[in-house]
């Protein structure tokens, strides 16, 4: 047995980070060292060891075809980027240590990948390897495009071709009038800068001006753009809607075709702002991309425990006392119960306390916790959760006690007291603003890039517009959606325009509100 370790090269599919293979996945958990590309989503780096060592590696020669870099690393190579045979004696090196090393390349690390020459130095090293394959732009884009790459009627054939052999190659491989000829489809990659060049050369050895081209950019991602144009005009078309790379370039019949079941999901090419604290920002964002829309997450607010403080302590002491708890908020409570679990205790700690939530997100969170809330309204406003509670049951004389943010107003507290309860207000978090860089999403508001600016407490609100100008909105197209009338109250104090309120004040709500815009 050697004692040297193993190199697994491992597709990581094209763009989105779900579309790995489960293999794939499974051996980044294993892997003591990963080697990353340019078109591996970093997202996918979530699977490796906290221990594990992450080395970017953007490609030198793959630089300079412009494909941009998604994410800052915890280790590069130079400055930026690394030329083949670093990389090939970095795999060598690491798996010389006895290290499990995962080569995570984008798409099907055998497709364009420059597995060849990596593949050579481990086998003269002696290294033990194995290849994962992974789904491959070309097919990739074209599906999320609606493309069928291959068709009995129009397509019996297919071929990948590289786009990085046009210019200038003194010996190229592509034999241009075979390909003009060709009836089937033809895929290029990394054809982005020389899509000119490729389009009049196909035309020159015969192909038809008029044949179906299709150029897809950032496939399967939620910035996905698709262009479709005649050979002759596809160039222009790019240039007119500013696509990029990476993008993969379809011609024949198939480009023609379209299933737009991407284009048909409901908030398709939204490009939607989401303005919680991180975590809500990450749960709100996978919502919006599962309904075909473009998230863009913007902090506003770091949600800061307060359960350190003697009040709450003291309360916890005693809250088996209480006869009513209410909960307003997902994030109160996951606090609470990070602190009993902290505490080494556990929901026995409320004895016979009946438990509100204050709507559906809330009583579901609570469910995660194994309680089922006593009683929620059905309007999902501080307001209507006092209203409605009345309602329901005798409060005279009960004790109450809201565990909720710092910054609710009081208008919850008063109405209980007017009932004859007993209420003990007790802060379970406060929200604080977090600075932002702001150019950016400025910049796409003034172009007119944003559609909607979504906000689900007064707190965001009031964080998100300490740092973009309100004038700057009022004066763009960007819309506002707001979760509830606190919200949306807030947003006015703020001298902003709502155009979207939710009906069921939740995050699914808010986005139910935007899509019926749509309908
Ligand atoms: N091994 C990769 C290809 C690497 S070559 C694979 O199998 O997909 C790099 C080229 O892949 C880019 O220039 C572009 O043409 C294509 N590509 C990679 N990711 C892409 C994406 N998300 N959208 C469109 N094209 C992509």
């Amino acid at each position: 047995m050697s004692e040297k370790g193993k190199v697994y090269l491992v597709g990581a599919g094209p763009g989105r980070a779900d579309l790995i293979t489960i293999r794939g996945a499974e051996v980044l958990k294993t892997a003591d060292c990963v080697i990353y590309d340019k078109l591996a989503n970093p997202a996918l780096l979530k699977f490796a060891r906290p221990d594990a060592e992450l080395i970017h590696v953007p490609n030198l020669s793959r630089a300079t075809c412009g494909e941009r870099s998604r994410t800052k690393s915890r280790e590069r190579i130079g400055p930026g980027s690394a030329t083949q045979d670093q990389i090939n004696n970095l795999l060598v090196e690491k798996a010389k240590l006895g290290l499990t090393v995962v080569r995570l390349k984008g798409g099907d690390p055998c497709i364009f990948g420059r597995i060849g020459q990596e593949l050579t130095a481990l086998t003269e090293a002696g290294i033990n390897f194995e290849i994962v394959p992974g789904i491959t732009a070309a097919i990739a884009a074209a599906e999320y495009a609606g493309i069928i790459l291959t068709d009995r009627d129009y397509s019996s054939q297919v071929v990948f071709i590289t786009g990085q052999e046009a210019e200038g190659k003194q010996k190229s491989n592509i034999d241009w009038d075979l390909l003009a000829k060709f009836s089937g489809t033809i895929v290029f990659y990394m054809a982005m800068g020389n899509l000119e060049l490729i389009a009049k050369r196909l035309i020159r050895s015969g192909m038809e001006e008029e044949t179906p081209a299709a150029v897809i950019a950032d496939a399967t991602l939620p910035s996905q753009k698709t262009v479709r144009a005649s050979l002759k005009q596809i160039t222009e078309k790019c240039k007119e809607n500013k696509i990029g790379p990476p993008a993969i370039v379809v011609i024949g019949a198939a480009a023609d075709k379209k299933l737009n079941w991407l284009a048909n999901k409901p908030l398709f090419g939204r490009s939607i702002v989401v303005t919680r604290d991180a975590d809500s920002n990450a749960d709100f964002a996978a919502k919006i991309i599962a309904k075909g829309g473009n998230p863009i997450e913007f902090t506003t607010i770091k949600i800061k425990p307060l359960t350190q403080m003697n009040t709450f302590l003291q309360t916890l002491a005693k809250i088996a006392e209480y006869d009513w708890l209410i909960f307003t908020s997902a994030n109160g409570i996951t606090i609470f119960f990070d602190v009993l679990q902290k505490l080494n205790k556990d929901a026995r700690v409320f004895a016979s306390a009946k438990i509100t939530a204050i709507g559906s997100e809330t009583a579901a969170k609570l469910g995660e916790f194994g309680i089922k809330a006593d009683f929620v309204p059905n309007v999902f406003t501080s307001k209507e959760l006092g209203k409605q509670l009345i309602g329901f049951t005798n409060l005279q004389n009960k004790k109450v006690l809201l565990l909720r943010s710092q910054l609710a107003s009081n208008e919850l507290s008063e109405l209980l007291d007017s009932a004859g309860a007993e209420v003990d207000n007790v802060p379970v978090y406060t929200a604080v603003t977090i600075k932002n860089k702001c150019s950016r999403l400025i910049e796409k508001i003034e172009r007119g890039e944003i559609d909607w600016l979504t906000f689900a407490s007064p707190s965001s609100a009031k964080g998100f517009f300490e740092q973009i100008p309100a004038e700057l909105v009022n004066s763009s197209n960007t819309r506002i959606a707001s979760i509830g009338p606190v919200t949306s109250e807030q947003l006015k104090t703020l001298g902003l325009k709502v155009d979207v309120q939710a009906i069921e004040h939740t995050i699914d709500g808010l986005l139910a509100a935007i899509e019926k815009i749509y309908k």
